[in-house]
């Protein structure tokens, strides 16, 4: 039931799933060379591992993503970023295990994604591209739906949502059914939903589009304090000064990740002053998906 809530949840109108034979990643080594900018005090820990990691659509016509090897640590933020059509959201939607690989091998919680799926579904939090919200429900309504999913107690509920509609500004909203909601506002009640539960690692789908800058600043300290207290976040974003906040970026490019590490070893590489400038000069060329 989680796992297809997941999978509405990124998918709301297909469910596109198709077995596939998976096989084990090794275990994961700790990674070597880049630097975490986050607290130095956490043990490195890698909780999501791609090895080889391949979608196809149409018959192999579109190489959705290409070889990808990705490595991410507990506590980590890491930014996917990358024209549009470069195979970001295709690669969050494999590794939250909604979406079936090509070939490659997935790993997440030291779990196999998909086989395992399952087992990793409530550990994760997923803020789609689109929402997923339904939309004749309260802010309450929708995000108590999902507790209910993941088997919290009423009172464990309505403590967190206390604590989260604050935070994402939110508390006027409380009965406020969906359709009536801005557009920036339906996103945080998107990310409400996702962190909920307090998962082990949350996947927002540019979770900040339409929320303004005074708010997105302000998320990010939140984003930045979650870290701090183990939460991995994988996240996608057009906003390239968003992305600069991130421990690492892994910039993406015609479904091959052409380009990784913090912000500041990025630019260094291509002597930058900005990722946006890194973004520009890396992106040159590719026409992005209409
Ligand atoms: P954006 O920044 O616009 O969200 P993205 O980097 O997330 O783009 P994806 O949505 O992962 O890119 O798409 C990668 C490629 O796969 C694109 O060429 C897209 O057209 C294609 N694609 C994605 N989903 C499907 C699908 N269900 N069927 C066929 N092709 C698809």
């Amino acid at each position: 039931m989680l796992v297809s809530l997941i999978i509405l949840r990124l998918h709301p109108s297909k469910n596109y799933i198709q077995q596939e034979k998976m096989c084990c990643i090794g275990k994961s080594a700790s990674k070597g060379g880049s630097s975490v900018t986050n607290s130095s005090a956490q043990a490195e820990e890698t909780v999501i591992e791609t090895l080889n990691l391949i979608k196809v659509y149409k018959e192999g016509k579109i190489k959705a993503v290409d070889h990808l090897n990705l490595k991410i640590d507990r506590g980590e933020i890491y930014a996917l970023i990358g024209s549009n059509g470069s195979g970001k959201t295709t690669t969050i939607n494999m590794l939250t295990g909604s979406l079936f690989p090509t070939s490659g091998n997935i790993q997440v919680l030291g779990l196999q994604v998909p086989k395992q799926r399952r087992m990793v579904a409530n550990q994760i939090g997923v803020a789609p591209q689109d929402y997923a919200l339904y939309t004749d429900l309260t802010v309450e309504q929708n995000i108590r739906f999902f507790a209910n999913l993941y088997g919290m107690k009423k009172t464990q509920f309505l403590k967190r949502l206390d604590e989260l509609l604050p935070i994402l500004r939110l508390n006027e909203r409380r009965k406020t059914t969906i359709s009536n909601l801005s557009g920036g506002m339906k996103r945080r009640v998107s990310i409400a939903c996702a962190l909920v539960h307090e998962p082990k690692i949350v996947f927002f789908d540019e979770a900040t589009v339409g929320i303004d800058p005074v708010l997105r600043a302000f998320f990010w300290d939140y984003f930045r304090s979650l870290a701090e207290t183990g939460l991995t976040i994988v996240l996608t974003s057009h906003v390239m000064d968003e992305a600069e906040r991130a421990d690492r970026i892994g910039l993406m490019r015609t479904g091959k990740l052409i380009e990784e590490g913090t912000p500041q070893e990025i630019k260094q590489r291509h002597s930058a002053l900005s990722i946006e400038q890194v973004f520009l000069k890396l992106s040159e060329g590719v026409v992005a998906d209409e």
